[in-house]
């Protein structure tokens, strides 16, 4: 099988390039491109030649525009990488009858009610990089039906910019931290998003019938305070010197911190689909957060 992957040093691109590498050959590009190989997002011309050029039989994309609150103002960068790249590589993909595997996000849902959200539950984004997320995956849908849409949520990994980082660093930095408490979820580690993605694209292949959309997420759930509060707290456990302690950690409600761009309250999302259909048991989102605290922290090894 050949892949052909774009976007390979994100937060889950990173991670795909390990979990992919067994699956067979791997061509693993950045925004930079390779050996005339285009994998800017915005350059739907260059991804229609590459495609034809490479002939994989798969295409991931972890590639996306994910600055939230800047996408309210860079409206048409935050389309033209969200929406119209992953429409131009499903359909070149469906010109040679290869898959399109793509992530997409909680953001698609309003966050209305406390009821985890199931895959077919009605769209309503609140701000511009859900919208365009939203589009990216009806012109996926439009274009292949041999696609495989992975909506995900609050991503994390050792490596890249993200909560779990900001808060370990603040942690370190300040005796007190307010943090949000009225936004619901389960911490999603990268690692975790990259190996079950290998394992529905083997499934997938075999099983065509199985193409579709589905929620990928760790399972349970809590707050941006309960997963600070967890993560602060296996920190401490392992000995790194943190000025804030658990205490210390304060709720508040969003509106403490307004953001230029709105997020949805209730992200819970049901992941029943991809458990029943790939045999999948998604675990619980704390043993992620506890292996990559262990990896920033460089604590790995005490265990
Ligand atoms: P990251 O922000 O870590 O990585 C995104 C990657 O996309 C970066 O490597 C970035 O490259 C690349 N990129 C941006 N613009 C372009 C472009 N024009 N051409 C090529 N590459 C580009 O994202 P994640 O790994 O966290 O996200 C993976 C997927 O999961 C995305 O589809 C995202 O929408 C989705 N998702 C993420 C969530 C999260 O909490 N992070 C939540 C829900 C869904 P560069 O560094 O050069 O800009």
């Amino acid at each position: 099988m050949k892949i052909l992957l774009f976007g390979k040093n994100g937060q889950v691109g990173w991670e795909l390039q390990r979990a992919l590498a067994p699956l067979g050959e791997l061509v693993a590009l950045d925004r930079g491109g390779a050996g005339g190989l285009c994998g800017d997002l915005s350059d739907p011309r260059g991804l229609g030649a590459t495609v034809r050029a490479l002939r994989p039989d798969v295409i991931v994309n972890a590639a996306a525009y994910t600055a939230v609150d800047r996408a309210e103002s860079e409206k048409s960068q935050a389309e033209a990488v969200n929406a119209v790249a992953p429409a131009v590589l499903a359909a070149e993909a469906a010109g040679q009858g290869a898959w399109m595997v793509h992530y997409s996000t909680d953001y698609v849902f309003d966050g209305g009610g406390r009821a985890p959200w199931r895959e077919d539950d009605p769209a309503a984004p609140l701000n511009v990089y859900g919208e365009t997320k939203w589009r990216g995956e009806e012109g996926i849908r439009a274009a292949n039906p041999r696609h495989l849409i992975l909506r995900t949520q609050w991503v994390y990994a050792e490596r890249g910019r993200n909560f779990l980082a900001n808060m370990l660093r603040l942690a370190a930095e300040r005796e007190r931290l307010q943090v949000v408490a009225d936004q619901y979820g389960a911490p999603t580690a990268a690692e975790l998003i990259a190996d079950v993605t290998a394992h529905v694209i083997r499934a997938a292949v075999r099983r065509p019938e199985l193409a579709g959309t589905y929620h990928l997420a760790a399972r349970g759930e809590t707050t941006w305070h309960g997963y600070a509060r967890y993560a602060i707290g296996v920190a401490r456990e392992l000995g790194k010197p943190l000025r804030v302690s658990q205490e210390a950690i304060e709720a508040v409600d969003s509106s403490v911190f307004p953001t230029v761009a709105k997020r949805p309250r209730n992200s819970r999302l049901a992941l029943e689909k991809i458990e029943q259909a790939f045999d999948l048991r998604m675990p619980d989102w704390r043993m992620g957060v506890e292996r990559v605290v262990k990896e920033i922290t460089g604590a790995a090894s005490l265990s």
